[in-house]
């Protein structure tokens, strides 16, 4: 993903995804908050040539040499561009098993979820040996940053869930693994 950077279309309708995520949030999320992200990176990048030949994965990782008067803005919502675009990519409302392998890490990343103070991420994450891992991120933070490879991610802001779910965010935890699209990851 390179500058201009563009909302990517969901691989499903707003529905689709009903009941465990309704089609108000799915859309809200998506033309409201994404687009807001990518409005105020492209913002951002605007003039810094330099930067928008770089593909954003890029810029992430290397988020020290993003000069400093943008690289908060980079870091919240460039953040928030890729960790959204892999969102939506691995959910589907067609039912799927997870694979052995990660049938374990389920409870784990439950856990981790539901655990985060405030705004963030959880993480299925490959480290550079291959190794899995769960691991949390506040904010839009991407593990990119770490140097850690998104396997599998959930959103818990409250933008995520609060319309269906409002306080609840245990349910929309347990709601979210029926639309996990295994077969993607
Ligand atoms: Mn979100």
């Amino acid at each position: 993903m390179k500058y201009p950077f563009k909302l990517p279309q969901l691989p499903y309708s707003y529905d689709a995804l009903e009941p465990y995520i309704d089609e108000q949030t799915m859309k809200i999320h998506h033309t409201k908050h994404h687009q807001g992200y990518v409005d105020k990176l492209n913002a951002a990048l605007e003039g810094y040539p330099e930067l928008q030949t770089k593909e954003l994965e890029e810029i992430i990782h290397d988020l020290n040499s993003v000069p400093e008067a943008i690289r908060t803005a980079v870091r919240n919502h460039g953040g928030g561009h890729i960790n959204h675009s892999f969102f939506w990519t691995i959910m589907s409302p067609e039912k799927s098993e997870p694979p052995p392998a990660f049938a374990k890490y389920e409870e784990e990343f439950t856990k981790a979820a539901t655990g985060i103070f405030g705004s963030g991420w959880a993480w299925i994450v490959a480290d550079a040996a291959g190794e899995l891992s769960v691991v949390t991120t506040p904010n839009q933070d991407s593990p990119l940053v770490q140097n850690l490879k998104p396997i599998l991610g959930l959103d818990v802001w409250e933008h995520a869930y609060y319309l269906k779910y409002q306080n609840r965010r245990a349910e929309y935890i347990e709601a979210w693994w029926n639309v996990v699209n295994w077969k993607e990851i």
